[in-house]
């Protein structure tokens, strides 16, 4: 098996992440948290917020409706051209995205450009293509009281196109519509920031790659509002800041990320400058996350679609001016693969010569438990007692501890190793005698003897 199927097979045998609608036999590019995969999850955005938004002064939190007025993504232009390359195959009838079928096609690959590598089809085998067709990845939906009958009479389409409604793309729109209501009502000074943590869905033509690319995810995305004078040192900062809330904090590898600065012709034409971060994931390198300089292309185009003023006066200079935008975006699943496959490890169990282990070497801040109680046997009930003495206090102390008191101390070891639990330990008939207690360490599996009192 690969290591990526290593870690999906672990994430569903853990209760980590299963498929979507798993009991109904899944629903392609849709995945669903369980236990353990809630709390990994929740620490890494609670680490990014604490980073981003409760560390500093100057980025603030915003959380807008996933539903939005239409003309959002009219403004922002996701209407016209939030499209990939679609192309069928006349044979068989599958639909694949075109840019993905060969190496080196960027998004906007021509028929022609297409046609001309004599690709077959990963399904039939065959080839003979049609045309590519744009195909548009908003999901839309009715808002409001419109039949399935509605689309059968002439007057009612009408009431149908007006009800049109999007799932949003991106959590960016819902950050920039809200731009005027925190200058207004906040009045932060420039440079300031707007962060959101949400979802947001994207109908992928092949999700694939396990939670890489999914129709439905998470993201979480900043605008940073600088003055047009001073975007390129901005950029710097928070392209540095991103590698070291990456490495120090969520603990990836520096060696595993490299930036790479998107070329001209491959860059939104608004953008002067935008960094992708790769990162080397079991299945080969992949965007991790990206960085654009946006100019202040988004709040002209809402001030234009909206007919109201974007614009911001300098409480010192009295100058006034539209912000320009550099934006730092992540997909909370892409990081978390990161995560996990610069966690996951199998090495040799020392002493026991052809045995492995399992083990999810996260950093403490993101493991789902802290630490695991567990009596030596769970048949003697004075260790038992004891155990849950000091399980309670430490649970009142950290929040984040389990308890495990099922089969041999080794099984037990192995399944906290499988899900990331730092610190095990373990009360035996010593810590009756001493109140002392075995603490084994996740990574090295080295016991130490510890008192209760200094845990
Ligand atoms: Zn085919």
């Amino acid at each position: 098996m690969s290591k990526m199927d290593n870690l999906v097979s672990l994430c569903k045998r853990r209760g980590f992440i299963f498929p979507g609608s798993d009991v109904y036999g899944g629903f392609a590019g849709t995945w669903d948290f369980g236990p353990l995969g809630v709390m990994l999850k929740k620490n890494l955005t609670d680490l990014w917020w604490n980073f981003w938004v409760e560390k500093r002064d100057n980025i603030f939190g915003v959380d807008a409706a996933i539903l939005m007025n239409p003309r959002t993504w009219v403004a922002s232009g996701h209407v016209d051209t939030f499209a990939d390359p679609l192309v069928e195959c006349k044979e068989c009838h599958g639909r694949f995205r075109a840019d993905k079928l060969a190496d080196g096609l960027s998004e906007s690959v021509s028929t022609d450009e297409f046609l001309a590598l004599h690709v077959k089809c990963p399904t039939c085998g065959k080839e003979n293509w049609g045309e590519i067709r744009k195909f548009n990845m908003m999901f839309s939906t009715h808002v409001g009281a419109v039949l399935p009958d509605d689309l059968s009479d002439e007057s009612s389409k009408a009431l149908v196109k007006k009800s049109t409604a999007y799932l949003r793309p991106e959590t960016a729109q819902g950050i920039f519509t809200n731009y005027k209501n925190v200058v207004d009502t906040f009045y932060p000074d420039l440079p300031f920031g707007l962060a959101q943590v949400g979802k947001a869905f994207r109908n992928e033509i092949s999700p694939r790659d396990f939670i890489l690319r999914d129709r439905e995810c998470s993201q979480m995305e900043i605008e940073y509002f600088v003055h047009p004078k001073t975007w390129e040192t901005e950029f710097e900062t928070l392209l540095k800041e991103t590698h070291t809330f990456l490495t120090e904090k969520v603990g990836l590898k520096a060696t595993d990320l490299r930036d790479e600065e998107v070329a001209k012709e491959d860059r939104a034409h608004y953008s002067d400058r935008t960094v992708d971060i790769m990162f080397n994931y079991p299945n080969g390198e992949e965007e991790l996350m990206g960085i654009a300089y946006r100019t202040d292309f988004d709040l002209q185009n809402i001030s234009r679609e909206s007919g109201k003023s974007m614009e911001y006066r300098d409480k010192t200079t009295n100058e006034v001016l539209t912000p320009h935008v550099i934006e730092p975006s992540v997909g909370v699943e892409r990081l978390l693969l990161a995560v996990l496959a610069t966690a996951y490890a199998e090495e040799p169990v020392e002493g026991k010569p052809g045995e492995t282990r399992t083990v999810l070497k996260l950093p403490e801040a993101l493991a789902p438990y802290k630490f695991c109680v567990s009596p030596l046997l769970k048949n003697k009930p004075d260790l038992v007692k004891k155990a849950q003495e000091v399980y309670v206090k430490l649970k009142e102390k950290y929040t984040f501890v389990t308890w495990d008191d099922s089969g041999n101390i080794g099984k037990r070891y192995r399944k906290q190793d499988e899900i990331g639990t730092p610190k095990c330990i373990v009360i035996d008939f010593d810590t009756l005698e001493d109140n002392t207690v075995t603490v084994r360490d996740r990574d090295t599996a080295s016991q130490v003897r510890v008192k209760i009192s200094e845990l």
